[in-house]
């Protein structure tokens, strides 16, 4: 190594994994990067993407250099300078909060964001514009999961380690593809089963995918029908006398209720409803009932879902009734999507949320938060979750939106009414790093954001884990963090409370308003990150330590601290499958793309392994329809369409198809867009997308 060569240790900006990277910079700048050896997270390992994320970096072509404007929808977008894109934008939101009330604007921001940027733009819109509409594409991903939780142990938390993937006997993993999607996670799944032979498996999926070919038992359900395999799952467990009664008879609430629901159906009534072999439900049940330690880890097959908040209730049931919380190997663990989902939802970053996981609904909280802030007061009204946001632009009730870091126009459901919202909005700031995005055409302000290691801050992973990411290079042209950009607005606007000198004054803000709560990492700074690398809240200051895993005490976070048993939350509906559209379309990733591909696309070894979008049906489903390999098809409903080659694959069920999110117009058509699809059904909690059920036909083009 040169010894004019810099040496970095930050975190992969992807997935919610969070693995460490070291980054070589030599005197050039030219960027080299490994995995971390001595991370925690990931040992020396990345995947195909965090492999090459110095490409994304280096490879400049598509990113926005300096701010853009235009006067009316009927110019184009013309450079301008920072000091007059903040003055035009600060303006309009003043004359429309003045002129409409502050819930006529809103922030749609995302889990890609830091956690000060976050913050800052939760403190901007809940402390000084007077409005809680600022939701993240973390709604998209993890809300299902956060109303689980909040439900069940009280607060939105993931109370194991990752060192507990080492220390199970059985995993259920259900609703998730982490061989894919979590690939490092799941890489340490298969060698601790390589190691340990007697390590078992079970798997849930509607699709037989790279994750449920390792498994000893796979569960092909039909789509939609996870609370049903987990309320029989349950039956079993309670009938075979797997029950750790002296667990639920101290630190449980409502088990005889939750008993008396799962024992209303029979085994077969459950088994036919999911398409099952009731017998195959027993051996799962038999497997996690004997099992010592027995983690479930799910995503977005769970969240993203109409009756999303119930299926994570059921599932974390079966944690509960059998005592595998608190103890190391055993566990629920929502495995995240996105980088800092979970440092978003810790400092408010939801329209549900305030920070430290106080509750905008609680009057005390809010004054908590307005005091600390200096304002009067927190809006009592609820804010619009991601979907809503774009629907009350689409009435007319919000006039604007900023868009940070985010592509809701591939992203979002049912695309249709996400690009009329954005054109009856009337004004549209989009803050970003990439050309790329579908989203920025629709913009009256685009203002250019720097990118991974190109600014500095902190992010959290799944398994509550901070770390800090270092500033290792210089963003290209005018463009800046992200924390700045929002900085020079809110002073615009004319707010005190926004004079900070670098990142870390907003952290340490932030740090002190968790102070006394159960997420509390007062105390931590930049420098102890940079010493320890990384701390699992809660923190300890006097010892200077985080936490490894939550409730070994057996106290949960409610108010008696006894975990709470729920049954049959409200349900939201899905599409009805029907003549016209008799197939279940469900949508998902692949392996070596990262969600509307602004980055992964332009790398091209990333697009080998899968070069474009395609949708999966079954041979019969296929042969049905005329439809043969690779034949171009049409998949239709009442919202849109999408034009793909078609997949013939056995490995998924009959009358369900598959497509994945990822591409848009700008990276293929407007015909490619999996969203045109997918419906705005919500769950009624956690307001989550119904991402995995739309009816769907498919004819041959
Ligand atoms: Fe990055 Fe996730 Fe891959 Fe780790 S598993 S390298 S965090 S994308």
């Amino acid at each position: 190594m040169n010894k004019n060569t810099a040496t970095y240790q930050t975190t992969c900006s992807y997935c919610g994994v969070g693995c460490g990277i070291e980054i070589e910079k030599d005197p050039k700048g030219k960027l080299k990067l490994k995995g971390e050896e001595t991370y925690p997270v990931n040992r020396g390992m990345l995947c195909s993407k965090g492999r090459t994320l110095n490409y994304v970096v280096e490879e400049q072509q598509d990113r926005l250099l300096y701010p853009q404007m235009r006067w009316s929808r009927n110019h184009e977008l013309q450079r301008v300078d920072w000091d007059t894109a903040i003055k035009r934008g600060a303006a309009v939101f003043r004359s429309l909060i003045d002129r409409f009330g502050p819930d006529s604007v809103g922030m749609y921001v995302s889990g890609q964001c830091l956690t000060e940027e976050y913050y800052i733009a939760n403190k901007l819109t809940k402390g000084f514009w007077g409005t809680n509409n600022i939701d993240t594409n973390s709604r998209l991903c993890m809300s299902s999961a956060v109303a689980g939780y909040a439900k069940t142990v009280g607060e939105d938390t993931v109370p194991i380690a990752y060192e507990d993937i080492e220390l199970a006997d059985t995993f259920f993993i259900t609703g998730a593809n982490p061989a894919w999607c979590h690939p490092i996670l799941f890489r340490r799944i298969e060698q601790h089963k390589e190691n340990n032979p007697d390590v078992k498996l079970i798997v849930a999926d509607p699709r037989k995918t790279q994750t449920a070919a390792l498994a000893d038992i796979y569960l092909p359900l039909r789509p939609g029908t996870d609370t049903a395999l987990h309320h029989a799952l349950g039956r079993i467990l309670i009938e075979e006398g797997y029950l750790d009664v002296d667990f639920i008879e101290k630190h449980v609430q409502g088990y005889e209720a939750y008993r008396d629901q799962v024992m209303q159906y029979t085994l077969e009534q459950y088994a036919t409803t999911c398409d099952l072999d009731p017998m195959l439900i027993v051996k799962a049940a038999r497997m996690m009932g004997e099992s010592e330690g027995f983690l479930t880890m799910w995503t977005m097959g769970l969240n993203q879902s109409a009756q999303g908040t119930d299926k994570n209730l059921s599932l974390l049931a079966l944690n509960l009734i059998t005592g595998q919380i608190g103890k190391p190997g055993a566990g629920p663990f929502s495995l995240t999507g996105q980088p800092n989902a979970m440092g978003g939802r810790e400092v408010g970053g939801m329209a549900s949320l305030l920070a430290a996981h106080r509750d905008l609904m609680n009057p005390d909280h809010r004054q908590e938060v307005a005091d600390f802030w200096g304002v009067p007061e927190i809006s009592p009204n609820p804010g619009y979750t991601a979907t809503q946001m774009f629907e009350a632009l689409d009435r007319g009730d919000m006039k604007a939106i900023w868009i940070v870091c985010t592509n809701p126009m591939v992203s979002l459901p049912d695309t249709a009414l996400v690009e009329r919202a954005l054109k009856k909005a009337r004004f549209v700031i989009v803050q970003d790093i990439s050309g790329r995005s579908d989203t920025v055409a629709f913009a009256d302000l685009v203002l250019p954001a720097a990118g991974w290691l190109e600014k500095e801050g902190t992010m959290t992973n799944s398994e509550r884990r901070i770390s800090y990411l270092p500033k290792v290079v210089d963003a290209p042209g005018e463009a800046l963090p992200d924390l700045e950009i929002l900085l020079r607005f809110a002073k615009q606007m004319g707010y005190h409370g926004f004079d900070y000198q670098n990142a870390e004054e907003v952290f340490l803000e932030y740090t002190r308003l968790t102070k006394g709560t159960n997420i509390d990492i007062e105390g931590l700074t930049y420098a102890i990150l940079q010493e320890k690398r990384s701390v699992q809240w809660p923190f300890n200051k006097v010892t200077q330590e985080g936490t490894t895993r939550l409730f070994t005490d057996h106290q949960f976070y409610t108010a008696d601290g006894k975990a709470k048993l729920h049954v049959g939350a409200n349900k939201g509906h899905s599409d009805m499958l029907t003549e016209d559209y008799p197939l279940v379309l469900t949508t998902g990733r692949i392996r070596d793309q990262w969600h509307t591909m602004t980055r992964t696309g332009k790398v091209n070894r990333l697009s080998k392994h899968i070069d474009k979008p395609f949708l999966e049906i079954h041979p019969e489903d296929a042969a049905r329809r005329g439809i043969k390999e690779g034949s171009i098809v049409v998949i239709r409903n009442d919202r849109g369409e999408v034009q793909v080659n078609a997949t013939l694959s056995d490995k998924i069920r009959k009358g369900v198809v598959f497509l994945p999110m990822h591409w848009g117009k700008i990276l293929s058509s407007a015909f490619a867009r999996t969203n045109n699809l997918t419906s705005r059904n919500i769950d009624p909690v956690s307001k989550e997308p119904d991402f995995k059920y739309s009816a769907v036909e498919v004819t041959l083009y």
